[in-house]
């Protein structure tokens, strides 16, 4: 899954805040957006590293996993440098990802106590 060719040569970004980096493509959602969900492309070698916005994933995999004129359009992707690229990835990771861990670990110390208490209830009887 690779924002095609065309648009991997789009110019290298000068960023003020990391000048000399290398740059990574964004969707424009991510560029701008937060907490929106973010699909990484797999690495290639060559490539600059890819992502875009879990809506953008929707279209694409709905096109049938292809990216065509309508998911380019909709992705309009962005060159970013890759030190930005960085932190639009970690803005955009889902929060509600961290609180459904949260919340998995909450119920396993739960089911353990749960557990152990029935334990103690067999042990004592
Ligand atoms: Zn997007
Ligand atoms: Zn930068």
């Amino acid at each position: 899954m690779q924002i095609s060719r065309s648009q991997t040569t789009t110019k290298r970004p000068e960023c003020t805040s990391h000048p000399g980096s290398d740059f990574a493509l964004v969707c424009q959602h991510l560029g701008v957006g937060e907490a929106l969900g973010v699909v990484t492309a797999e690495e290639l070698p060559g490539e600059p590293p890819q992502s875009w916005c879990h809506a953008c994933h929707a279209l694409f995999v709905a096109r049938g996993m292809k990216w065509d004129q309508e998911t380019e359009a909709a992705a309009a992707p962005m060159a970013v440098c890759a030190e930005c690229y960085e932190i639009i990835c970690r803005r955009n990771h889902r929060a509600e990802l961290r609180s459904f861990k949260l919340f998995a670990v909450m119920l396993a110390v739960l089911v353990v106590a749960g557990l152990l208490g029935t334990l103690l209830i067999y042990l004592n009887s």
